[in-house]
Order: structure tokens, then C-alpha cells, then sequence
């Protein structure tokens, strides 16, 4: 008997491979039987090799997204049926002070990227008649405001509505979207909050959970969105927060 959570036959598309929350995500769709294709503008080879090495399979493709066009040509022959738009970045500073390319770039990669590789890979899967799912990568300030980091918060309440917008156009086609809001997680991208101690003791003292997240968190809610479990789910903006948000 097949479980709802095998991807077993997939194949899985994931932004921003090589690290972090991508890289969990892409080794946890690889142990759930997906293959798995790595994106990223470095190579993801140690992921790579974590897939291939536990029995999985993988391959990986250079894309930066700064050039927020650059996925568009990723999926036509590739029959992917699962795009993880994962690949994010943050800039910090106050809004007094934010410069234009600090907007530009934050919007370039997490927003405009995410809609045109997403656009991409529907026009394939509408054009062979499959299915699909989108998972993408949300933000707790997706909800909230944040603080010093105004293109970062616009770009991720963007991804919010990108996925209901998606979700509603999409989903009688065949292709599911949800989005993960992870909360505080350990990767580079929350460095400079880890190391600010009097940042760092704030946040974890407002997470109901007692720990900073870990990217196998994401990981496995990652499988639930990918997985034939959730083919009645769409237009969701799941927080994996330790809580935090329910304070
Ligand atoms: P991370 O370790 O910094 O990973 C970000 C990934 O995106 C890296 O693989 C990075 O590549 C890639 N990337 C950045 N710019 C790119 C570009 N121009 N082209 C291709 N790839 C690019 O941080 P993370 O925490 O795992 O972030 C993953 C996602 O989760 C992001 O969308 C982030 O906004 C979101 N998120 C994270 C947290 C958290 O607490 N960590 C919370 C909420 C949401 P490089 O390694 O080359 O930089």
C-alpha cells in the first residue's frame, strides 16, 4: 500500500539547494522518493551528494535570480512536478536609510522570480496535461512587519497573495499551491539575528517552542505540500513557527 506521503515517480525542482532550508527541503523530498533537481546560483554539490550517497537521486543546475527571468527555460523537457521556490534574500537597514537597490534586488529574487519560475513551470505541466504542486517559502513576515527590513517584508506578504492568487487560477488545472511561513529558523539568512545576544534572547523568549527552528522542520511540512496528502490543500500560508505566532 502506497502512502499519501511517497513521492515516489516525482521529480522535484528546488530554489536555492545548495543551504539551508533548501537543502533539508530538497533531502527530505529525496528520502520521501522524489528525484530531485538542485537549483542554485552556487553549486549544490554537498547536497547532491547527501542524495545520491543515501540511494536518492539528484542532479543540480546553476540559476542566479538575480536576473528574476533567469528560471524560465528550467522546465521544458524536464517533466518536474514539484517546484519549491525556496531561494531568498534579506537586506538590513533602516527604512530612513533603505536604498533602491536593496529594494530591488530583495524584490527581484523573492518575489518577481518566484511568479515568472512559477509561470514557467505551469505553461509545462498545462502543455503535457499533468499536475502539479508549488510550494513556496513564505515568511512569519508574511504576516507581520519586521523591523529594518522594508523590501523583505513587502516581498513576502508578497509571496502570500502570490499563492492565493495562484491557487485560485491554478488549482482546477491541476496544480496545488500552499506556502510555508517558517518562523525563526537556524541558516545563514538569520546569522546577524543569532549573533545581536540581546535580538536573539528577545526572539527566543516569544517562541512557545523553547528553540530556534530547524530546517528539517520546514523540511517535512515541505513533503506534506509535495505529497498526494495534501491534494485537497491550496491557497494555504502555513506558519511552522514554534508557536510564535499563536502569542
Ligand atoms: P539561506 O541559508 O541564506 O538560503 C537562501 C538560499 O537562497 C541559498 O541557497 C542562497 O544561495 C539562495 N539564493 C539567494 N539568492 C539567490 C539568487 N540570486 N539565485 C539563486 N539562489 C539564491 O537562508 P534560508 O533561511 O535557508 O532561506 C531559505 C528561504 O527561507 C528564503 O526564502 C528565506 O527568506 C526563507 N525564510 C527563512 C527564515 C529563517 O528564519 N531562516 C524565516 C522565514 C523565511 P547562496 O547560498 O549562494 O546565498
Amino acid at each position: 500500500m502506497m502512502s499519501a506521503f511517497s513521492l515516489t515517480d516525482r521529480h522535484a525542482l528546488v530554489t536555492g539547494a545548495n543551504t539551508g532550508i533548501g537543502q533539508a527541503i530538497a533531502i527530505a523530498l529525496a528520502r520521501a522518493g522524489a528525484a530531485i533537481t538542485c537549483v542554485g546560483r552556487r553549486s549544490c554539490a554537498e547536497t547532491v551528494d547527501t542524495i545520491t550517497a543515501a540511494g536518492g537521486q539528484a542532479k543540480e543546475v546553476l540559476v542566479d535570480f538575480s536576473d528574476p527571468m533567469a528560471g524560465v527555460d528550467l522546465f521544458k523537457g524536464a517533466e518536474i512536478d514539484i517546484l519549491v521556490n525556496n531561494a531568498g534574500i534579506i537586506r538590513r537597514a533602516d527604512a530612513v536609510d533603505f536604498t533602491e537597490a536593496d529594494w530591488d534586488d530583495v524584490m527581484n529574487v523573492n518575489a518577481k522570480a518566484v511568479f515568472f519560475t512559477s509561470q514557467a513551470f505551469a505553461r509545462e505541466v498545462f502543455a503535457r496535461g499533468g499536475r502539479g504542486k508549488i510550494v513556496n517559502i513564505a515568511s512569519l513576515l508574511s504576516f507581520q512587519g519586521g523591523i529594518r527590513v522594508p523590501s523583505y517584508t513587502t516581498s513576502k506578504h508578497g509571496v502570500a497573495g502570490m499563492t492565493k492568487l495562484l491557487a485560485n487560477e491554478w488549482t482546477k488545472s491541476g496544480i496545488n499551491v500552499n506556502a510555508i511561513a517558517p518562523g525563526y529558523i537556524a541558516t545563514n539568512n538569520t546569522e546577524a539575528l543569532r549573533d545581536d545576544p540581546e535580538r536573539s534572547s528577545e526572539i527566543l523568549g516569544r517562541i512557545p517552542a523553547g528553540r530556534w527552528g530547524r530546517p528539517e522542520d520546514i523540511a517535512e511540512t515541505a513533503v506534506f505540500f509535495a505529497a498526494p496528502a495534501s491534494d485537497y490543500v491550496s491557497g494555504a500560508v502555513l506558519n511552522v513557527d514554534g508557536g510564535w505566532l499563536a502569542r
